[in-house]
């Protein structure tokens, strides 16, 4: 028979804007951990747009300047979110950084730009100014001004490095979960599926819309309810739209994507949000995501995929 319950190791830190923690079990060796901790470490540190000296901060600087020579992983991710931009027509945009800066979603502030500062935004708004040389893994934003934000996508890519790193280390069951990035490895403490909470974006943290029944998946939600705040009757969240430079108004309170790559699904579920209902289910199917949608209209969208495998709070 099998030992019931295994000893739970769990570790919290705070990186990439965020609070993230990594379950697992004993045995495992505890340098694990800490490799898969100061790879997350490293990747906030090099991707941070709000770190000048950052690998992303140097190329913002010298956007309009020069090229910027950057790590593997850097490039990796520039690599990813530019052909993400290119894919969802620019629903997803890499550069979409000035626009993020201008509403400052989350910083306290509050304020509904103007009309005219959202329009000199959207004018450096563009991934197709984002030039990147395989070559010698640099990169170079053509116009001055323009700025890259991987607050979409670089907690996606984070997780996968995790998974990576716990893996060859010879871990097979965890729950690594990088401010909602999630990443479910094998089976939990019960030798059963782990089941990850969907939030109900309109209620308090840790209240569920449902829970997901799952094993060797990621799911990734993109939410209006993290980072917002409400002002006549508009609710003003971090997720922009590139084509009208203001919070995405596309019907969509939260999208939760599930499949296989944390970074892929990163980016889909920004861009499903951005695109709505009809175009984010198209999208997101064509590259093998399932998802949730959870809708201003009260309601819920569950792909036929995962129909046995979530279970609605009642
Ligand atoms: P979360 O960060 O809550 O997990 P997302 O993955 O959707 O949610 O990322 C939102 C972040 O992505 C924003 O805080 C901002 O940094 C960036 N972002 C916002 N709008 C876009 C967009 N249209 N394209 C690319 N990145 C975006
Ligand atoms: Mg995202």
């Amino acid at each position: 028979m099998k030992n019931i319950n295994r000893n739970l190791i769990r570790k919290s830190f705070c990186a990439l804007g965020t609070y993230n923690t990594i379950q697992t079990f004993y045995p495992i060796k505890e340098q694990i951990l800490d490799e898969a901790i100061n790879t997350v470490l490293r990747i906030h540190n090099r991707m941070s747009a709000f770190n000048s000296e950052s690998e992303i901060g140097k190329i913002n600087k010298f956007a309009g300047i020069k090229s910027i020579n950057v790590s593997k992983n850097t490039f990796r991710v520039l690599r990813s979110a530019k052909k993400f931009s290119k894919i969802t027509d620019g629903a997803f945009d890499v550069t979409i950084c000035p626009l993020t800066e201008l509403w400052k979603i989350g910083r306290g502030e509050n304020t509904v730009p103007t009309s005219s500062e959202i329009e000199k935004a959207l004018s450096l708004s563009d991934y197709r100014g984002l030039i990147l040389n395989e070559e010698n893994q640099s990169a170079f934003l053509k116009k001055a001004g323009q700025k890259i934000d991987l607050g979409g996508i670089a907690k996606g890519y984070a997780a996968d490095e995790v998974k990576r790193i716990l893996i060859q280390g010879g871990v097979k069951n965890a729950l690594i979960n990088l401010g909602g990035n999630i990443i479910a490895l094998g089976e939990n403490f019960d030798h059963k599926f782990w089941t990850v909470g969907i939030q109900n974006p309109l209620a308090p943290t840790g209240e569920f819309l449902g829970t997901l029944s799952v094993s060797n998946k990621t799911i990734v939600t993109s939410g209006s309810n993290e980072r917002f705040f409400i002002k006549d009757g508009i609710r003003y969240h971090h997720i922009i739209d590139p084509r009208t430079g203001a919070p995405a108004q596309s019907g969509i309170l939260s999208v939760t994507l599930v499949g296989n790559n944390s970074m892929e699904a990163d980016a889909l579920s920004t861009a499903a949000f951005v695109l709505g209902l009809e175009k984010g289910i198209e999208l997101i199917q064509k590259y093998g995501y399932e998802a949730i949608f959870a809708l201003e209209n009260q309601q819920l969208y569950v792909t036929n995929g995962l129909r046995d495998q979530f279970q609605v709070c009642s």
